[in-house]
């Protein structure tokens, strides 16, 4: 599946098979500021303005996405996990343009969740979290990608996390488990204070929205 750059936030909402194949998009646009700024604000507008709690990025880096670079060298793609540099710094250099987003086709067994916390619904995250996980045959977790939002200078993939999820049958992942890959998922996370709240709130929020988005997608596997 491919997003153009300039698909705003409602049409995703708006598609006609984002919501079957690609679920989390859909809750991530429903939950994303409000009707007015989901009108004008575009999937590559958000990405290319590199803001930490900017809203795509933590599904769109939990699915695997890609992003597509044009110039008038040519084209060329890269993980979106490697576009962002800093905050409001990406990979793209003078005279690029971002082009489109690449999804790659979901797994029949994977499951995409992502969960926020903001001051209201209008206001950006204070902390957000994507997580991916896919079964195996024998409903074993094959796979974990986890990715926080606004707790650092880019999105941030959590990889010691999501290995203590990866070889567990899904029917056995325990609360205790779930704890301690919130844990460690917060201990990767890099926030700063500022006037939305404090690093330590953020770090702690973001504890909880990996127990909550990894527990969902361990119970929709388990359906
Ligand atoms: C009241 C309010 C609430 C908001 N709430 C949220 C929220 O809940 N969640 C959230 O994530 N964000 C939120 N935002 C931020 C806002 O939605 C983003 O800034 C918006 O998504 C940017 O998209 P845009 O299309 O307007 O990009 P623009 O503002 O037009 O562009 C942003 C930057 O990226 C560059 N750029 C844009 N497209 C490309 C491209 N294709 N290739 C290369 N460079 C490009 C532009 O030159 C510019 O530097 C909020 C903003 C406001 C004002």
């Amino acid at each position: 599946m491919a997003i153009g750059a300039l698909a705003t936030i409602a049409s995703l909402q708006a598609h006609e098979s984002l919501g079957r194949d690609f679920p989390v998009l859909l809750d991530m646009a429903d939950r994303f500021a409000t009707p007015q700024i989901r009108n004008v604000a575009t999937v590559g507008g958000n990405l290319c303005h590199a803001v930490p709690s900017a809203d795509c990025a933590p599904p769109l880096m939990a699915l695997g996405a890609e992003v597509t670079i044009l110039s008038t060298g040519g084209a060329r793609t890269l993980p979106l996990e490697s576009f962002f540099e800093g905050p409001k710094k990406t990979a793209l250099r003078d005279g690029e343009l971002l082009t489109e987003v690449r999804i790659p086709h979901p797994f029949a067994r994977s499951v995409c969740t992502f969960e926020r916390m903001a001051r209201s619904y209008v206001d950006i995250a204070l902390a957000s979290a994507a997580c991916r996980l896919s079964i195996d045959e024998g409903n074993s977790i094959s796979e974990a990608r986890i990715v926080l939002g606004a707790v650092a200078p880019v999105p941030l993939r959590v990889t010691e996390a999501e290995e203590l999820l990866v070889g567990v049958p899904v029917a056995t992942v325990t609360d205790d488990l779930l704890d301690e890959v919130a844990a460690r998922a917060a201990a990767d996370a890099r926030p700063i204070s500022d006037v939305r709240t404090s690093a330590a709130y953020r770090k702690h929020v973001s504890a909880v929205l990996v127990k909550r988005s990894a527990a969902e997608a361990v119970r929709r596997l388990g359906e």
